[in-house]
């Protein structure tokens, strides 16, 4: 059996839900102690609870010391099964994270399958649904595999209460490179509010027109129906020709509008300035399945940690482990085998 150390590099969920993803696509089981041994709550929370639950039902694996506050956990995997699911996560837990978990396992299955997923789909520590959709899933679609995913209605941090749709067709990875991104193609900025004043909204967007001077077409604010809320996040796209990064500022209580904006505006300006392929987010969403593909290369800006554990998981299980070299210019090279 692989033992996983959870409390090594950045010591979070990510090895938890990377390590359950590549036991089920690989057919190895795996032990993790000292679960999420870095963060200030350590041990399992709900949603990393839903998230290892939604990966034994569909691969009928088996799970020792899956509850909250585990701190560990052995994953015995099972065939996997594609089918229609359906997996709430009781508390306002992201549905991005639990998509994270079972996606690759489905990719690799031989018939389609169908998610619903219900909890947080704009949470704070997690890739909001708009990246998903428009940043992570139109890779995994140029390696091969078709998937589509419809947000049904925002769920934000505490309520929750947020419901999104996944088609998955599956199909082998292709290796692809993603190397340049191309010419910049346009820029936006959303503001998303629900059951909280319209001024939040209104002065983000005013730091996004000042700071990065996008004009006045270029930005919007959206009011959701105030039963979404109270929630408030603020979206900045960036699409070229062949990837688009989505930065995010998440609205909090005691944070005012304009800290909010500004972090998502510093990032953004961070990524404009950098000639890379994908943002650090990306990169590390993306080892999982170049690293299954085994092959490709894209380049990215420096590796965070969570892409440097993201590697250490991954070489317990596959022999071709993805390795970042420094390129000229600060930028940096992922590439597998
Ligand atoms: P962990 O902190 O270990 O639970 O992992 C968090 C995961 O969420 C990582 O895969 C991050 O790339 C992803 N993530 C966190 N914040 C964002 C964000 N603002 N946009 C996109 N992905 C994010």
């Amino acid at each position: 059996m692989i033992i996983i150390d959870g409390s090594a590099g950045e010591g979070g969920g990510q090895v938890v839900r990377n390590a359950c993803a590549l036991s089920l696509a690989t057919g190895k089981a795996v032990r993790i102690e000292n679960v999420r041994a870095r963060r200030s709550k350590p041990g399992l929370m709900r949603q990393h609870v839903t998230a290892v639950e939604a990966a034994c039902v569909i691969g009928n694996a088996e799970c020792q010391g899956l509850h909250i506050g585990s701190s560990a956990l052995s994953f015995t995997p099972g065939r996997v099964m594609p089918g229609e699911y359906h997996f709430a996560v009781g508390t306002a837990g992201s549905t991005g994270l639990v998509l994270q978990t079972v996606l690759m396992p489905l990719l690799l299955a031989d018939a389609p399958s169908r998610l619903v997923l219900e909890g947080g789909t704009h949470n704070m520590l997690a890739p909001p649904f708009d990246f998903i959709a428009k940043c992570f899933l139109p890779i995994i679609n140029r390696m091969g595999p078709k998937v589509e995913a419809r947000l049904i209605r925002h769920g934000f941090y505490p309520r929750g209460g947020g419901r999104i749709e996944v088609d998955i067709t599956p199909s082998p990875l292709q290796a692809i490179d993603c190397v340049e991104r191309g010419a910049l193609l346009g820029v936006s900025g959303h503001a998303l509010f629900a059951g909280l004043p319209f001024e939040i909204a209104e002065r983000e967007i005013n730091v996004v027109r000042r700071d990065l001077g996008w004009s006045e077409r270029e930005v919007c604010v959206r009011e959701l129906p105030e039963d979404q809320g109270p929630g408030n996040i603020l979206l900045l796209e960036a699409q070229f020709e062949h990837g688009t990064e989505i930065v995010s500022g998440f609205g909090q209580l005691g944070v005012t509008a304009e800290r909010v904006s500004k972090k998502a505006v510093g990032r953004m300006r961070g990524y404009l300035e950098s000639d890379a392929f994908a943002g650090p987010y990306l990169a590390d969403q993306l080892l999982l399945p170049f690293s299954l593909a085994g092959g490709g290369s894209f380049t990215t800006v420096k590796p965070s940690q969570h892409s440097l554990t993201a590697i250490d998981v991954i070489g317990h299980f596959l022999d071709r482990r993805p390795a970042f070299a420094q390129q000229p210019g600060g930028m940096h090279l992922l590439s597998v085998g």
